[in-house]
């Protein structure tokens, strides 16, 4: 997948050349190619913002140079994304959606945000990461970014790593364990370390499904109203709804 990233500050996005997304890139498999807003500015300055009209606090992004960095990149046919408070909430069936493109434009704005007139021009999409204001697009656009390239073939190790996650799953994830068995008096929980891989995947649905009920009780009704759940799932849920005293059907 190919990544166009328009933002005045480059030098934010060490993040995506380390860890796995690196290794992606160094693979092929992700190509991000940052583009500084400020190169395609005209003024002499480098400047690419300034005061809104009509007034108010702050300071606004050009449309000039974002609009020539567009056309350098030849955006026109390309899903063009705006990182923006404004935007629809960021969740896993906007993340499965935009993994499927080869290519993503992603603008980061800053300031108070960008002129809009580059916003409708160009049809962008603007795309929230929560109901909180930060104080620009890269860490949104870092955020988008790592979330849809798990989806990539080939970036993670296995297919399933990408689903069996918290959420992805349809459940919260049960807790983990690695080496000493004992740490500072606590003993990673026997079942894990028997071998018997039966009483283990019963044991991780049990925790997941006490977890999941216990912070997000949507998930949990949800599960609950899974048509295809198995005899051994029906049980654990029993057992889990007898134990907190009340029926979630
Ligand atoms: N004045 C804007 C408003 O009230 O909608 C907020 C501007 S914010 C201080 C500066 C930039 O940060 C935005 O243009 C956007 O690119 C980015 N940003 C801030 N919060 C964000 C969020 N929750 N999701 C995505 N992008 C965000």
């Amino acid at each position: 997948m190919k990544i166009d990233i328009l933002t005045l500050f480059p030098e934010m996005f060490t993040p995506l050349s380390e860890s796995i997304l690196g290794k992606a890139s160094e693979k092929n498999l992700l190509d991000i190619k940052l583009t500084d807003i400020r190169d395609y500015s005209t003024n002499k300055h480098r400047k690419a913002d300034d005061y809104p009209f009509g007034g108010g606090p702050g300071m606004v992004m050009l449309a000039q140079p974002i609009f020539d960095a567009l056309e350098a990149l030849q955006a026109g046919e390309k899903k063009i994304i705006y990182m923006s408070p404004r935007g629809k909430l960021l969740d896993k069936a906007k993340i499965e959606e935009l993994s499927k493109k080869e290519e993503l434009v992603i603008l980061c704005g800053h300031y108070e945000g960008v002129d809009q007139r580059v916003i409708d021009y160009w049809d962008m999409e603007e795309i929230s990461i929560g109901d909180y204001i930060l104080t620009g697009g890269e860490l949104p656009a870092m955020i988008l970014v790592d979330a849809v390239a798990r989806f990539i073939p080939g970036i993670l190790a296995s297919k399933e790593s990408a689903t069996e996650e918290s959420v992805y799953s349809g459940l919260l994830e049960y807790p983990q364990y690695t080496q000493p068995r004992s740490f500072m008096g606590m003993d990673v929980p026997e079942v894990l370390t028997g071998g018997n891989h039966k009483l283990i995947s019963l044991w991780k649905l049990e925790k997941a499904l006490q977890l999941t009920k216990e912070r997000r009780p949507d998930l949990f009704a949800k599960f609950c109203d899974d048509p295809h759940l198995t005899k051994e799932e029906k049980k654990i849920l029993q057992k889990i709804i007898e134990q907190s005293g009340h029926s979630v059907y």
